[in-house]
């Protein structure tokens, strides 16, 4: 399949840097330097993000928060809000590289919407715990949410939202929880045992929005297999059912069996299998109109670059073979930057374990989670929680 992508691009995007801290903008720059070396970035269409205004973030953060991320810009000093944290410390500069993170987002998405692209990619993006008053979990402002409205304002009546980071994606759910315009999707490392501590399959959305959040609350350990098989037994179905006009995906990638932060056990192959099978699902649902962004991931240089090289690849139509060499020329870089450890040869782990269709009745921690979830919400969606064909 061939696919007319772009991707929202520019260097300004490092300086997004909470200095000694695991959310790292080296991986965003090895990221694109791995694209370059394997002719995927020539393959897109690439623009560069303008900030978002005042006036945009208004729209989904209060004019406190929003304050108060621009004093913190300048006196490095500031605590509230959620600044001044370890998870989000403040640095010089903060306001204007998390609005430049927004604006990107809502490029990506309005350049598809508009039609000049078929698919929209920002990596920088997918900042999905950003609250609407406070800084949460490495976010300032919730690029996705913001994309989301933009895409409603210029006339998508649904927009689903798919996010396959290991956390669950609460601030795009709390943003939408009563909107029935927004459907949104979440599987995650079960929230008993990881950050945020949300995103139970008894969270279901309130109002006539009853049943448009969804979330798949996943046991630590899960591999390839189980958290493909969790994706097909919920996501199709649901938003099948959602039809909406526009797929969004977050592709965070710390699902990573080396990420240092959580507990599955995910392989470079298998997220490239959840990033596949979302194009797919726009393809097949939404007449093609994607837009993915990234997220969390702090496997930097072995992780990171290779599943985003492989999304960025994806959205231009183009599949990398799992035994096809990282590029020599990437290997030099950053062993001519000093990087002593062990670098991949490959651009996967493969091959892919075989994945087992998920069916009623299974014993275990993963087969009740996902029974747990498709009964939650499959019955307000009008499909059968026990039909494994749903
Ligand atoms: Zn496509
Ligand atoms: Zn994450």
């Amino acid at each position: 399949m061939e696919c007319n992508a772009g991707a929202i691009w520019d260097e300004q995007y490092l300086a997004y840097d909470f200095g000694d801290h695991p959310l790292n903008p080296v991986r965003l720059d090895l990221t694109v330097r791995m694209s370059r070396e394997l002719g995927v970035l020539e393959r897109l269409a690439i623009t560069p993000p303008v900030a978002a205004d005042e006036s945009q973030l208004l729209t989904i953060h209060t004019a406190d928060y929003i304050a108060a991320v621009r004093r913190a810009s300048v006196d490095q000093t500031y605590e509230g809000f959620g600044l001044g944290t370890t998870d989000d410390p403040v640095f010089a500069g903060m306001y204007d590289a998390a609005a430049l993170v927004a604006g990107g987002s809502v490029a990506a998405a309005l350049r598809m919407w508009n039609g000049e692209v078929e698919h929209g990619v920002n990596i920088a993006g997918g900042l999905h715990h950003a609250m609407r008053d406070h800084a949460s979990g490495f976010c300032i402002f919730n690029d996705a949410v913001l994309a989301i409205r933009a895409l409603l304002d210029a006339g998508a009546a649904k927009v689903a939202y798919v996010d396959i980071d290991v956390h669950h994606g609460d601030g795009v759910q709390a943003a939408f929880y009563d909107d029935p315009r927004v459907m949104t999707i979440s599987l995650h490392q079960d929230p008993r045992t990881l950050f945020p501590g949300t995103g139970m399959p008894t969270e279901i959305g309130a109002g006539d929005a009853t049943g448009t959040s969804i979330n798949v609350a996943l046991p630590p350990g899960t591999d390839d297999a189980g958290w493909l098989r969790a994706f097909h037994a919920v996501v199709p179905g649901a938003v099948r059912a959602f039809a909406p006009d526009v797929l969004v995906s977050q592709c965070g990638c710390d699902t990573h069996h080396e990420d240092p932060l959580a507990n599955l056990e995910l392989t470079i192959d298998g997220q490239r299998a959840a990033i596949a099978a979302m194009h797919q699902l726009a393809h097949d649902v939404c007449g093609g109109k994607w837009v993915a962004f990234g997220g969390g991931g702090y496997g930097l240089i072995r992780c990171v670059p290779r599943t985003w090289t492989h999304l960025l690849a994806e959205a231009s139509g183009l599949e990398i073979a799992s035994d096809t060499p990282v590029p020599e020329a990437w290997t030099t870089y950053l062993r001519g930057r000093g990087v002593k450890s062990e670098l991949p040869s490959r651009m996967g782990e493969g091959p892919l374990r075989e994945v087992i269709p998920w069916a009623p009745g299974g014993e275990g921690w993963l087969d009740g989670a996902i029974g747990a979830t498709r009964r939650a919400v499959f019955p307000l969606l009008g499909l059968d929680p026990d039909d494994p064909r749903d």
